[in-house]
């Protein structure tokens, strides 16, 4: 019996699986993890895991039990390696599996220093899969100095959790700013403000030219023409989508496994999900890396396996912890050319407008303003600038008109 072959063992992944069975798939459902480890989380990560506070059984996404109960075969720590799009079937490890239904949810790939700077040196790390941070975690030891290169949301984080366990923090940041492609510069001057606070020395316009020692870093050269001594350096500089099988199966790629409004790629039967995912979105290409997009995304594909036709549309929110941080961000602020600040005693949101369209919330300890951005976008409703920015209007009023 052919059934539905799921390449990805992640969010994403396990997202399609469990909506298939939900919404009454009877057919058999694989599920092809390259990672030993059952289905889990990652933003912890870079956050609670990586401080000590969460133990690793808490990230796994369901117990193991639920995929048996669901007839949801898991095969782990075997990767894809070819799909036959003529003959319908899919190589892992020894196994080759026919397929009805195809469905690519292979998430992202840091991207790595090269080796000529120092990439492949000992002490070198990246921050993507619960190995990443197994192999990093015994050196986050009092007194240790670490170099953080990038400061995007994944390197803030592990630059926070440093600094809360006593580690000596430098963060080394080529654009003009953290948060440069991200966010807006004020919620960037917040978040450099507590960094500082807490010892981080956050270097913007510098960056990496090098990282030094024979098989372990020992130091770095930056591009300012200072060294640095250190014992280890995390790699953050951001994640390209892991489309090395689909490109090599003949799907179209554009910045992304390139799929149309229901998930579904340029070749027959096959979908993709997640952060490997690129759809249109007004009028343009996008990929978002986030948990929330890859699940939604992944149910609207079940929904399409089964002939439900159903448009996926994005709402995208995440958040960040960084120290008592709590930064939450609704909608996508692509574009925006206006920003408006909301300030009250506990916490600050500010809110992005394109040609006074609004767009975008960053919420920093000020989980109501998050709340009502969310739910306007997702209602389809709107906000002024002047009204973000008038403390005197209740902003839960606006969801009522
Ligand atoms: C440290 C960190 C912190 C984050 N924090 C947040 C946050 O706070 N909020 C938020 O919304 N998002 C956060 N994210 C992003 C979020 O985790 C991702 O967007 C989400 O995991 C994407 O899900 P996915 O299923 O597309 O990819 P993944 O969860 O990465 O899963 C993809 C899986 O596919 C596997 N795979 C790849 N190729 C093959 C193959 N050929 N065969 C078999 N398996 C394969 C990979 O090994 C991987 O296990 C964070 C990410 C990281 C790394």
């Amino acid at each position: 019996m052919t059934g539905t072959v799921i390449v990805g063992a992640g969010q994403a992944g396990t997202s399609v699986a469990e909506s298939l069975r939900k919404l009454g798939y009877e057919g058999r459902l694989t599920l092809v993890g390259a990672e030993v480890f059952p289905p889990y989380e990652r933003p912890p990560l870079s956050k609670s895991y990586l401080l000590g506070e969460a133990k690793k059984e808490r990230l796994f996404l369901r117990p193991e039990t639920i995929f048996a109960e669901n007839e949801i075969e898991l095969r782990l720590g075997t990767p894809a390696t070819k799909v036959d799009t003529t003959t319908q079937s899919i190589r892992f490890g020894d196994a080759e599996l026919p397929y009805e239904h195809l469905v690519f949810a292979t998430g992202s790939d840091p991207v790595k220093l090269p080796a000529e700077i120092g990439g492949s040196l000992e002490g070198v790390h990246t921050v993507r899969t619960l190995l990443d941070i197994d192999e990093m975690s015994p050196r986050f030891v009092d007194g240790a100095r670490v170099l953080i290169i990038g400061g995007g949301y994944v390197g803030l984080e592990a630059a926070a959790v440093a600094a809360k366990l006593g580690l000596n923090v430098t963060l080394v940041e080529m654009a003009p700013r953290i948060l440069n492609r991200v966010a807006c510069a004020q919620t960037a001057d917040v978040i450099r403000t507590q960094h500082s606070r807490h010892g981080v020395n956050i270097r913007e316009g510098v960056g990496l030219k090098q990282l030094i020692g024979n098989d372990k870093v020992i130091a770095a050269a930056l591009t300012d023409g200072s060294y640095i001594d250190i014992d280890f350096a995390i790699v953050g500089i951001g994640i390209r989508p892991s489309v090395s099988l689909a490109q090599l199966s003949g799907l179209k790629i554009d910045n992304g496994i390139a799929v149309d409004h229901f998930g579904q790629t340029s070749v027959p039967h096959i979908w993709a999900a997640g952060d490997c995912a690129s759809f249109p979105y007004k009028g343009d290409r996008i990929r978002l890396e986030s948990v929330q997009n890859a699940i939604d995304q992944a149910d609207a594909v079940a929904r399409n396996i089964l002939g439900q036709e159903t448009m996926y549309l994005p709402y995208p929110w995440l958040w960040s912890d960084q120290y008592d941080l709590k930064l939450q961000i609704a909608g996508l602020n692509i574009g925006y050319d206006q920003i408006v600040s909301r300030e009250t005693g506990a916490g600050l949101s500010h809110w992005y407008f394109k040609n006074g369209d609004f767009l975008a919330v960053d919420a920093i300890n000020a989980p109501r303003d998050y709340m009502v951005g969310k739910r306007l976008l997702e209602s389809n409703k709107t906000i002024l600038p002047s009204e973000a920015a008038d403390l005197t209007i209740d902003l839960k009023m606006l969801l009522r008109s």
